[in-house]
This record gives structure tokens, C-alpha cells and sequence, in this order.
């Protein structure tokens, strides 16, 4: 039994970038990672389609960069963005060094394409790429004697003694307790959104839950308004948004409309490989003026064999679904994927407040510019969770002692039926306003009347926080944070730019 958990460094999150970051820095002291759901509950957890780098000898580093740049529409930052590419190649041998176990042709390793790529550099393991990440790099930190595992574990406050981030307090959802973990560095690997949005296609833990967190006590915050959709989502009935890879059309799948036709060639010269929010803008306007809900994707002409062989995941889960992707054209539609903003921070994972630090999907390094290019948020959690021992190993040099407890007054309250109901029908609501109104195409009048009212929703679920705290109220204060901080940010960005994109 413990209230007031010590170690070195605090880890908020076990998808890629927690995780990484815990095996490498736990030479340097104890590490505990909290985490909400299961070890494996994680963004990470479900991504499919691979991690990009230059690793054949006809692509270069030039290439790579110049394909981030162009779809960030030339925003990004571009120190970030060269220090992502050039550590690339670094990354997938760490990889192969911790047991991952790449997809590979005569021992060389398979590399596919995918939206805004110009060369075949994405590395992949089948259709699961992230699953086999996350198995290996948990495999090591299981029985790792500095490392200690916390699930079921949700952090709602960020600790704050003498202006320097101390840890968190995070509430223990199987035993319904308070505790405090205190930390010389805390870390938030927190991943990404989604769940603000009512179509996504992220796992539920993606409530916005670092960036809430930090902001509230001062963090720099940047880039919000660019919430990057997924073209290829599918769309049937009371069904999931489940993702479709984009190395389905890296693999020559086919974006058709309600008659079969193809319609790519009219918006971009990359056809069904343009960039995502290109894609995605596209596909909506197919939606619009077809009056469906969907289009459809056709890989058909590559043969059972070839698709079974190489989307064996996708493949079971669309069966399941009643689609057989070797037969049917898939219907798909765009869903919210990835937030492109996030904590500020700076290629070693520093954010504004001393003792706190970013990385993975909940960070802004500016990598992304104003849209994501698909691959490069695996390595980017890689890459900058990576950066990152270095300096945090040093910020904890001059931490001699570990922080102590600071008791605090929150409420434990097991909410009533009611109580409930009302968090579900609130999440609800601001998840429906939010893709209506602060979607892929945004207009000033709807985003200011959605921004009051997230405004007047602060105060009522303040109240409720207030009486007592449990799981639900906390993502739904989350979830509500993060909506405000996009809707203000897409209201502060007059013109239209990748992922953003405005009709007034
Ligand atoms: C379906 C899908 C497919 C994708 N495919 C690709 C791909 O092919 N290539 C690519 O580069 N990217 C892909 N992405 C994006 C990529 O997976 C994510 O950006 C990346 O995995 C984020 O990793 P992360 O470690 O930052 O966060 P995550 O993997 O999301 O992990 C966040 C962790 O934080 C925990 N957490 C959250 N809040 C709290 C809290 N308050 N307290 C405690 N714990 C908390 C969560 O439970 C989770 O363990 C895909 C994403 C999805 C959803």
C-alpha cells in the first residue's frame, strides 16, 4: 500500500514513446510508468501501416525531408524536421537490436509507400507494425528490476513546487483511490485526441489527457487547429471507424465513388497517394455531391493471395465485419487520426516548465507543420523520446532529493446512474459539436458559437469534478479542455492550410 509513489522519473503513458524512453533511461535511476488501461492500451497499439526512413540506397535524407515539408505545407520547423529524417535509420536498428521483427524479402527488409511519400521507405511489420513494437519493448520493461508498471492508472493534475513539475496525482480506477507520484522529471507520453472528436479512429484512451494537463499549469501549447483526418476510415452503419492502412493504396488500392469510378485524378497529381488532408477534402467532396456517406476502396485486382499474405489484420477485421476485402470494395469515409499540435517542446523533449518533459504524439516539436506525412509519428516518438534521455538524465543530476507529499483536498465518489448519464450525454455532445463544427471543412460562425458553448460546459463539469472524482469525469474535463484549445487555435488561424481548412 503506498499514497506517495517515488522514483527518479515519472512516465505518463506506455505507447512508443513511453516506453522507449523508460528501457533506455532506467540505467540512469527508477522509473514508474502509469498508465491508463492495460500496458498495451495504446494509439501505438494499432498502428498498421509501418515507420518511415531512409533506408534504400536510391532515397535520401533530402527526399524525406522535402516529402515532411510539403505536406506541413512548409510550416514546419525545420531543425526538427532534419533531426528527425537523419536519426531515421538509427531507429530501426535500435528496433531490430530490442527484437522487433520486421517484415522482410530475402533478409532484407520490406519497404512500402504510402500518401506524400516519394520513395518506398516505410518500414513495416505486416499490417501490425505498432502491436510488435509495443510486444517487444514490453517484453524487455516487464521484468526490468528499475522500471515499475502502474495500470489502471489515470493522471488528472500535474504536481507544481517551487515553479518545477514534481509528478502527478493519478487516480488508481480498480481500487478507487488518490495517490501521488512523485518524480525528480515527469514525462507525459499521453499520445493523441481523438476521442474529441465523435468519428475517430483512435482507441478510447485518446482523450487529450497531457495536453489538458500541462496547459493547465502553464505549458506552452501550439498548433492545435491542425487535427490531421484519416481518408480511409471505414464507414458502415453502427460499425467502428476502423483504419484502413494507407499502404493499402501504397499497395495500389483504388479510391472509387458510389459508381464505381475512379475520381483521385481530378484533385491531385498523386492520385490516391496525395497527402492525407488532401485526400480526405476530396473524399468529402465525392460524399457531398454523390449525397452518400461513404466512397469505396478497391484492391481487388491484386489477387486473395497477395492481400491475404500481406493484411492479414486488416483482412480478419473487415471479414469479421462482413467485407471480404479480396471481393468487395470497401466503404470508407475520413475519421479524426492524429492531433499535429500538442505540448511544446524542443528536440530533447523540454517543455517551458523545469522537471517537465514531451514527446511522442501529445508533443509539438513542429515536425508536422500543418499536416502529419504518414509514418512519421512512430519515428517521431522514437526519435525524440530518444533525444530525450540525455537531457532529462542531466536535469535530474542537480535533483538531489526526491520531492515529497503534499496532501491533497480531492473527493473519490463513485458516480450515480445520473451522474453517469450526464457525463456520457456531455462527452456526447461536445464529440457531435466538434466534428460538425470544428471538422475538415470549418466555418467562423459555427466555431465561435461551439466555442461558447465548450466555455459554458467548463463551469458545469467543473462543478461535477469538484464533487467527486472518478475515470469518466476526468476525460470528460479532458476532452472538453482539449476542445476549447483546438477551437480557439482554429479560430485564431484566419487562412486555410493543410489540415485546417476554413470556408470563412
Ligand atoms: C489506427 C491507427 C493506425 C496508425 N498507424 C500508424 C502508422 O502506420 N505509422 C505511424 O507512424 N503512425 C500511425 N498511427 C499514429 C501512431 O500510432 C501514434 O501517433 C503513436 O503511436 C502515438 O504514440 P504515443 O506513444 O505518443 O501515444 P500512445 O501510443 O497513444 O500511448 C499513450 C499512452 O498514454 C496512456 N495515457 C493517456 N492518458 C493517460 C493518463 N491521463 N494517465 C495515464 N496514462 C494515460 C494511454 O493509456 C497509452 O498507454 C496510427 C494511429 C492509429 C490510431
Amino acid at each position: 500500500m503506498y499514497d506517495n509513489f517515488q522514483s527518479d522519473f515519472l512516465v505518463i503513458g506506455s505507447g512508443i514513446a513511453g516506453l522507449n524512453f523508460a528501457l533506455q533511461v532506467s540505467k540512469y535511476g527508477t522509473v514508474a510508468i502509469v498508465t491508463k488501461k492495460e500496458l498495451m492500451e495504446s494509439n501505438s497499439n494499432y498502428a498498421q501501416g509501418g515507420i518511415a526512413a531512409v533506408l534504400d540506397k536510391h532515397d535520401s535524407f533530402k527526399s524525406h525531408i522535402k516529402d515532411t515539408l510539403t505536406t506541413g505545407c512548409f510550416i514546419n520547423d525545420k531543425k526538427a524536421v532534419e533531426v528527425l529524417v537523419k536519426n531515421a535509420p538509427k531507429q530501426i536498428e535500435h528496433l531490430i537490436n530490442v527484437g522487433v521483427g520486421f517484415s522482410r524479402e530475402n533478409g532484407k527488409l520490406c519497404l512500402t509507400k504510402e500518401g506524400g511519400h516519394s520513395e518506398r521507405r516505410i518500414a513495416y511489420v505486416n499490417d501490425a507494425t505498432g502491436k510488435e513494437i509495443e510486444r517487444a519493448l514490453l517484453h524487455q520493461i516487464r521484468h526490468h528490476k528499475n522500471i515499475s508498471t502502474f495500470e489502471s492508472h489515470i493522471a488528472f493534475d500535474l504536481l507544481i513546487k517551487n515553479k518545477k513539475c514534481i509528478g502527478a496525482l493519478v487516480f488508481d480506477t480498480e481500487k478507487n483511490e488518490i495517490l501521488q507520484f512523485s518524480a525528480k522529471a515527469t514525462i507525459i507520453a499521453t499520445g493523441g485526441a481523438g476521442q474529441v472528436y465523435s468519428r475517430n479512429c483512435n482507441p478510447k484512451i485518446a482523450t487529450g489527457d497531457g495536453v489538458a494537463m500541462a496547459a493547465s499549469i502553464g505549458a506552452k501549447i501550439r498548433d492545435m487547429e491542425f487535427i490531421q483526418f484519416h481518408p480511409t476510415a471505414l464507414a458502415l452503419k453502427n460499425k467502428p471507424a476502423f483504419l484502413i492502412s494507407e499502404t493499402v493504396r501504397g499497395e495500389d488500392g483504388i479510391l472509387k465513388n458510389k459508381n464505381g469510378k475512379e475520381f483521385m485524378d481530378k484533385y491531385h497529381k498523386l492520385h490516391n497517394l496525395a497527402p492525407r488532408d488532401i485526400v480526405s477534402r476530396a473524399i468529402f467532396a465525392e460524399m457531398k455531391k454523390n449525397q452518400t456517406n461513404h466512397v469505396f476502396l478497391d484492391i481487388r485486382h491484386k489477387g486473395s493471395a497477395y492481400i491475404k499474405k500481406r493484411f492479414p489484420y486488416i483482412f480478419e477485421k473487415l471479414w469479421w465485419f462482413g467485407i471480404k476485402m479480396d471481393k468487395n470494395m470497401i466503404p470508407v469515409a475520413p475519421a479524426v487520426h492524429y492531433i499535429c499540435g500538442g505540448i511544446h517542446t524542443d528536440t530533447n523533449g523540454e517543455t517551458n516548465i523545469p522537471g517537465l518533459y514531451a514527446f511522442g504524439e501529445v508533443a509539438h516539436t513542429g515536425v508536422h507543420g500543418a499536416n502529419r506525412l504518414a509514418s512519421n509519428s512512430l519515428l517521431e516518438c522514437l526519435v525524440f523520446s530518444d533525444r530525450a534521455i540525455r537531457s532529462v538524465a542531466k536535469y535530474i543530476e542537480n535533483e538531489l532529493q526526491l520531492p515529497t507529499y503534499t496532501p491533497h483536498t480531492h473527493k473519490v465518489v463513485k458516480p450515480t446512474t445520473v451522474i453517469f448519464n450526464q457525463i456520457k450525454n456531455k462527452k456526447r455532445s461536445i464529440q457531435k459539436m466538434m466534428w460538425n463544427n470544428v471538422g475538415i471543412v470549418r466555418e467562423e460562425k459555427k466555431m465561435k458559437k461551439t466555442l461558447k458553448k465548450l466555455l459554458n460546459l467548463e463551469i458545469e463539469i467543473e462543478k461535477i469534478f469538484n464533487k467527486g472524482i472518478s475515470a469518466p469525469i476526468i476525460e470528460l474535463r479532458n476532452i472538453n479542455r482539449v476542445a476549447i484549445l483546438i477551437t480557439k487555435a482554429a479560430l485564431e488561424r484566419k487562412e486555410s492550410i493543410g489540415c485546417h481548412y476554413r470556408l470563412s
